[in-house]
Formats: structure tokens, C-alpha cells, sequence
């Protein structure tokens, strides 16, 4: 039952521990927690995991307007760069925000025919294995979170999206 059809039916009276009860979970949340436990305990292989993220990354590609933006809408042009703090400090090209976005992009090229075909040569990562996943997690999870890329880029890309979807839905 809804809670707030509860308390309307119920309504609360101090002193009157009567109405209280336990907060009942939406199902909707019940079974996607399934969902993700049943992921846990049958995705164990390195295989299956890489499988997983594939799988979750080219979804969030194709629902999530964000994912898409920030493969697809970069021109390589560099302004970002030095709006990243991870990127000033560190001088590597795969902590800033472009860098971030060519781990993911590379895994989206090598699943379309382009990539199948040609590779590297189109920008598709050879091979996708638990190292690279690992790159890919390393370097999101070095984003700090700031916005600062979204800013500084005329085409308004940014990556906070993709590290919080890489850190919330993704397995570690
Ligand atoms: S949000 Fe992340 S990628 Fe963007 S500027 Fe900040 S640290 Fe760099
Ligand atoms: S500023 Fe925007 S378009 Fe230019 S490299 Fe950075 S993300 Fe790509």
C-alpha cells in the first residue's frame, strides 16, 4: 500500500504508536535490486563481466542522451583540457575530460560495423577485457565531479554523467 494512502487511512496521533509501520519499497526497486543480485552472483567470470559492461555501457549509450553527448558530440578540439583540473595536475590525456570520453567511445566503435571492420583504425579499442575496464574505471573514477569540461566546451559535452553512471550502475 502507498504510504501516503496509509497515513491518510491511518492518520498519526502522538503518544499512539498504532500507525506505525515498516516502509514497504516500491516493487519497481525490489526487483531491479533482484535483478542486480542475481548479476552478482551469476556474472563471476571475467568473461560474464565483460559481457555485463558492454552490454550495460552500449544500453546507456543508446537511452541516455548524456552517454550519447559525450560520445558522439566531441570534435576532439582540446578546449576542455585545460579546464580539468585531474588533467592539470596530472598531464595525462586519459584524466581529462576527452581522454575519459575516448576509453568509453572506443568500446562503442569496436560494436559497430565500422569498428567490426576496420578497428583501431576507426577508433575501436581491439580488445575489451578486464585491463581495459579497469582503464575505463581508473580514469572516471579520478573525475572529480567538477562540471569545470561542461563549461569550457562550446558543445556544452561533459563527463559527470557517464563517471556517476560508471559508479552507480556499473560493477566495481
Ligand atoms: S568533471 Fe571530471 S572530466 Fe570534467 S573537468 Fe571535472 S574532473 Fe575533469
Ligand atoms: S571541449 Fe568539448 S568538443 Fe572539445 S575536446 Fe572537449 S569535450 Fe570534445
Amino acid at each position: 500500500m502507498a504510504y501516503d494512502k496509509v497515513f491518510k487511512e491511518r492518520p498519526f496521533k502522538w503518544g499512539d504508536v498504532s500507525n506505525f509501520m515498516h516502509y514497504m519499497a516500491d516493487e519497481k526497486l525490489v526487483s531491479r535490486l533482484h535483478e542486480t543480485i542475481k548479476f552478482k552472483q551469476t556474472a563471476i567470470t571475467d568473461e560474464e563481466k565483460v559481457e555485463y559492461f558492454k552490454k550495460r555501457l552500449l544500453e546507456e549509450y543508446n537511452n541516455n542522451k548524456n552517454v550519447k553527448m559525450a560520445v558522439d558530440v566531441c570534435v576532439h578540439c582540446g578546449q576542455c583540457m585545460s579546464a580539468c583540473p585531474t588533467y592539470i595536475t596530472t598531464g595525462d590525456p586519459y584524466n581529462s575530460p576527452v581522454g575519459r570520453a575516448e576509453l568509453i567511445r572506443a568500446v562503442i566503435k569496436a560494436d559497430k560495423v565500422s569498428g567490426k571492420l576496420f578497428g583501431k583504425a576507426v577508433g575501436a579499442v581491439k580488445k575489451i577485457d578486464m585491463n581495459y575496464i579497469r582503464k575505463v574505471y581508473t580514469y572516471y573514477w579520478l573525475c572529480l565531479i567538477c562540471r569545470r569540461c561542461g563549461y569550457a566546451c562550446p558543445f556544452g559535452v561533459e563527463q559527470t554523467d557517464v563517471t556517476r553512471l560508471l559508479g552507480r550502475y556499473f560493477m566495481k
